[in-house]
């Protein structure tokens, strides 16, 4: 299988050596497991992970010898999606997220990288933007997206020259940085997109946050479907090295249904779905939640006065 034929590489964040960094995680990856629902959107966490390291000097957690670019870019084309509800709960958080950068942003194009359902480019028009445009790798996502939404959504994997240079006014990305093989190419490659005064927001899992480390090996960071993990200061380091200014990082509240959290939840399968039933049972299952859930939001612009 394509997905276990690797090479090394050195910190996707900064280009630090491997030499340097300390082991993170050990790999945990059982071969017969291997298969697309280990690539869909938010599915039941497996625990299965590729070995990854700590950088010394920007704090990324990184696959050292990830598969290449060509192999996830196919399971990411056939990996299977679930979950709307789930979506659009998160694409109303981002929205929230967003919001306060609005009012320095002109409302004209926005471009959202990993889009799945597109259900994030429907918050966008109802924030105000003119134009929106969606990328996503998953056909099985982009089959369940309404009709409507069809001609806003490319399917494939983001590449830049598919988009005219300084075109958008704002790029978004989330839950997505952690899925590419070169983070930092997308985030030059945005940067080139950008008008001038545009901004870049990410939202990615903070391997540092309390829920995460709580939760150790159990957590849902812990994938094989994540090349790096970002830190507040990793995920910052990415933005400042690659020339954004007044960049912002924090952590992000999600508001999802009770029945969601269960299912995340790092408990025994009986004890789950004792529980899964429990709540379906009193009627409470699609209660909203707002928790931290270890996630970090970022904003960068591209300076006014830069040119592509
Ligand atoms: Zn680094």
């Amino acid at each position: 299988m394509q997905l276990l034929e690797r090479a090394q590489r050195n910190c996707p964040v900064c280009g630090s050596s491997p030499d340097r960094a300390k082991i993170f995680f050990d790999e945990h990856i059982d071969s017969s497991k291997l298969n697309e629902f280990s690539f869909a959107s938010r599915k039941e966490p497996e625990y299965l992970c590729y070995q990854m390291v700590q950088c010394s000097s920007c704090d990324l957690v990184y696959v050292d010898r990830p598969p290449s670019q060509q192999a996830l870019a196919e399971v990411y084309h056939a990996a299977d999606y679930d979950s709307s509800e789930e979506a659009d709960d998160a694409a109303s958080a981002y929205a929230r997220v967003i919001r306060p950068a609005l009012r320095q942003l002109k409302l004209g194009r926005a471009l959202e990288i990993g889009t799945g359902t597109g259900v994030f480019l429907d918050k966008l028009k109802q924030l105000g933007f003119e134009t929106v445009a969606g990328i996503e790798p998953s056909t099985a996502a982009i089959a369940a997206a309404p009709a409507h939404r069809h001609d806003w959504i490319r399917e494939g994997i983001f590449v830049e020259g598919d988009y005219e240079p300084e075109s958008f006014d704002l790029i978004c990305c989330f839950m997505t940085l952690e899925h590419v093989r070169e983070p930092a190419e997308i985030t030059r490659s945005v940067m080139r997109l950008l008008r001038p005064g545009g901004a870049f927001v990410t939202v990615t899992h903070d391997y540092r946050s309390i829920v995460n480390r709580l939760m150790g090996r159990r957590s849902p960071i812990i994938d094989i479907e994540h090349m790096q993990l970002f830190s507040a200061r990793s995920i910052a380091a990415l933005f400042d090295r690659n020339g954004y200014t007044n960049v912002q990082v924090k952590p992000f509240v999600n508001r999802y249904s009770l029945r969601y959290w269960t299912r995340l939840a790092p408990l025994p399968s009986g004890i789950k779905s004792f529980a899964q039933q429990t709540i379906a049972t009193l009627g409470i299952a699609g209660i909203k939640i707002p928790m931290n859930v270890g996630n970090t939001v970022a904003l960068g612009f591209k300076p006014s006065n830069q040119r592509a």
